[in-house]
C-alpha cells in the first residue's frame, strides 16, 4: 500500500497526502528503495512517520536493512535447562 504522492500537497504544518501529515524521513533510511522525493523533501512511500518505525529496532518496511535476530545467544528453556542438568548432575 503505498503513499501516492501525486495526491501530495504542502499546508502549512507539513505535506499531506490524502489529509495524512507526512515526516521526512530519518537518517537510517537512508538506501531504503522506498524513499520517495516531493517539493525537495524525502518521505516514505510506505508510512507516514519514519522515525516511529525505528523506535523500537531495524524499520520492517526497510528494503536496505533487515530486523536483526534478537539479542544474544539463542535462548535456553529454564524448564529443560533444569531438566538436563537434573539428568547429568550427580
Ligand atoms: S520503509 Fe522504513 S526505512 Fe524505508 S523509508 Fe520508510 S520508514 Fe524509512
Amino acid at each position: 500500500m503505498a503513499v501516492d504522492f501525486s495526491n501530495a500537497v504542502k499546508t502549512d504544518d507539513g505535506v499531506q497526502v490524502n489529509g495524512v501529515l507526512m515526516n521526512q524521513i530519518v537518517e537510517k533510511c537512508d538506501g531504503c528503495d522506498r524513499i520517495q522525493e516531493f517539493e525537495g523533501g524525502k518521505y516514505c512511500g510506505t508510512y507516514p512517520q519514519p522515525a516511529v518505525k525505528w523506535r523500537l529496532g531495524v524499520c520492517n518496511f526497510s528494503t536496505h536493512m533487515k530486523a536483526a535476530p534478537a539479542k544474544g545467544k539463542t535462548k535456553v528453556n529454564p524448564l529443560k535447562a533444569s531438566k538436563r542438568s537434573a539428568k547429568g548432575g550427580r
